[in-house]
Order: structure tokens, then sequence, then C-alpha cells
């Protein structure tokens, strides 16, 4: 059942997802070769704590840390550990925060240093393939709308599209109905309506769509161990049309990056 959130409710997500983006933004200025994802970890722990938040996902299922940290060829749910950051590296940053009874959930995929030109095509795909998505979830529009524009795009650039591991709805639950699979067919599947939540995320492949699991129970990675990319946002069906709740703009203002992505977004939403 999908669980609407009133307009209130909707902007106490807006402060757990914020709590994130600026989590990720400040994790943007550490991450560099030499750094380990577990010293990372204990930051965004810290950091979220100390903006009155809980970690989202220390304990959910068991989770052992504050962040996935998944490098290179792992797609998701990585463990942090010891194992220092390389140059050309990329790594997979998702984080979790509950406040105010509602969790912020929201994920970005870093470059360590001078990264390949085809690694960083794929993390260029993978972060428009999610704004493509977002611009579906409208209202009378459907679960496989957005997952089909995801697929569409990223299969067009020869890309494979994780299967195994969705998107979903958020709320007071990390993980809400409806499912939001990144591929899909138009026109199917549960209709969008005012006051949904949810979480996009594509995990886009750069060879196969195949995935397999580490024995620790958690990573997953690719299968021909060609890297994998993973960007979230937060998003809210406000006024037929969906708004983001979390933001990039702490990680760009962080890398000195200049990005009007997401005023480009609403720019092509609200006119
Ligand atoms: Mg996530
Ligand atoms: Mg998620």
């Amino acid at each position: 059942m999908v669980i609407l959130k009133t307009p209130e409710e909707i902007e106490l997500m807006r402060e757990s997802a914020l709590i994130v983006s600026r989590t990720l933004g400040m994790l943007a200025g550490e991450i560099k070769p030499g750094i380990t994802s577990l010293y990372l970890d204990k930051l965004a722990e810290e950091f979220i704590r100390d903006h009155d938040a809980e970690p989202g996902f220390l304990g959910m299922y068991d989770f052992p840390n504050t962040l996935n940290m998944s490098p290179n060829a792992q797609v998701v749910h990585g463990i942090p550990n010891n194992d220092p950051l390389k140059d050309g590296d990329i790594i997979s940053v998702d984080c979790g925060a509950l406040k105010n009874g509602f969790y912020g959930d929201h994920a970005y995929t870093f470059e360590v240093g001078e990264v390949a030109i085809e690694t960083q095509k794929l993390l260029r795909v993978t972060k428009e393939s999610l704004y493509i998505g977002i611009r579906e979830f409208r209202l009378g529009n459907r679960v496989g709308d957005v997952g089909f524009a995801i697929q569409n795009y990223c299969e067009s650039h020869g890309y494979g599209v994780v299967r195994e591991l969705v998107g979903h709805g958020l709320g007071r639950k990390l993980h809400e109905s409806p499912e939001m699979p990144n591929y899909g067919k138009r026109g199917r599947g549960k209709k969008f309506v005012e006051g949904m939540v949810v979480a996009i995320e594509p995990m886009i492949n750069m060879g196969t769509r195949r995935i397999k699991q580490l024995n620790d129970g958690w990573t997953i990675l690719t299968a021909d161990g060609k890297p994998s990319a993973h960007f979230e946002h937060d998003v809210a069906l406000i006024n037929g049309k969906p708004e983001l709740l979390s933001t990039y703009q702490y990680i760009y203002e962080a890398l000195g990056i200049q990005s009007d992505e997401e005023a480009e977004f609403r720019r092509h939403e609200f006119h």
C-alpha cells in the first residue's frame, strides 16, 4: 500500500533529505586517494548525529555502518573498510538519515583523483538518467514510465541496467511501496498521485547488467568486473509535478563544480 504524505510531512522529509545532502557535501571534500571508506563512514555518522538525526542505515537489516560504500565494480551495499581509495577509483556513497520520524535516502558516485574518460562518461550518463527518470514522476504517469525512461537512455549508451535492485517509496520506513525499477514499459504499473514520495536510484553498469553478491551477505558487484554507478534523489509529487527534496549542490560547492542541472530540471518542470 502506498502511504501518501501531507504537505507538512513532505517538508519534514525535505529536512531529512537535506541532512543527507549536506553529509554527502561534507564527504565530497574528504574523498581523495589514501582515505579509507571506514574513515569516511565515521565522519558521516558524526555529522548526521551533530545535525540531530540518526544514521538511517546503521543497524537496518543488521547493516553494520552508516554508509554504503561501493567502489569501482561494486554496484551498491558495499561495507566500509580500511582499504585506502586509489587514484582513478570511483566510489558510490549511499547514505540514509532519520529525523522527525522520516527517512532521507540519497546517493552519489564520486571520482577519486583522475578517472578514466569512459568511466567519467558512465557517471555522467547515469546521473542524466536519474533526472530523465524523475521527469516522468508526474501526475497520471505510472511506475513503468520512470523505469522505461531510465532504461531507454542508459541502454542507448550500451550500458547494463541492474534489474535485481530498485528504487522505492520513502517515508516513515526506508523502503515503502511502490517499488521503482530502473527498467520497464510505458504506461505500466502503479499510477502516480499527489503526495507520493519516492527514492529514484538508477544503478547502471558499464558492461553487463548481471550482478553477483559477495559472501559478506551485502556487497553487490558487477558480474564482469566493470565499473558501476549509482545516483539517487528523493522526490515528492507536488502540484502534479516532481519536486526534488534532496540536492547535489553541497557536493558541487565542495568540489568547485559549476552545475545548473537542478535549476535546469526545475525550469524544464515549471514552464
Ligand atoms: Mg540509498
Ligand atoms: Mg534507496
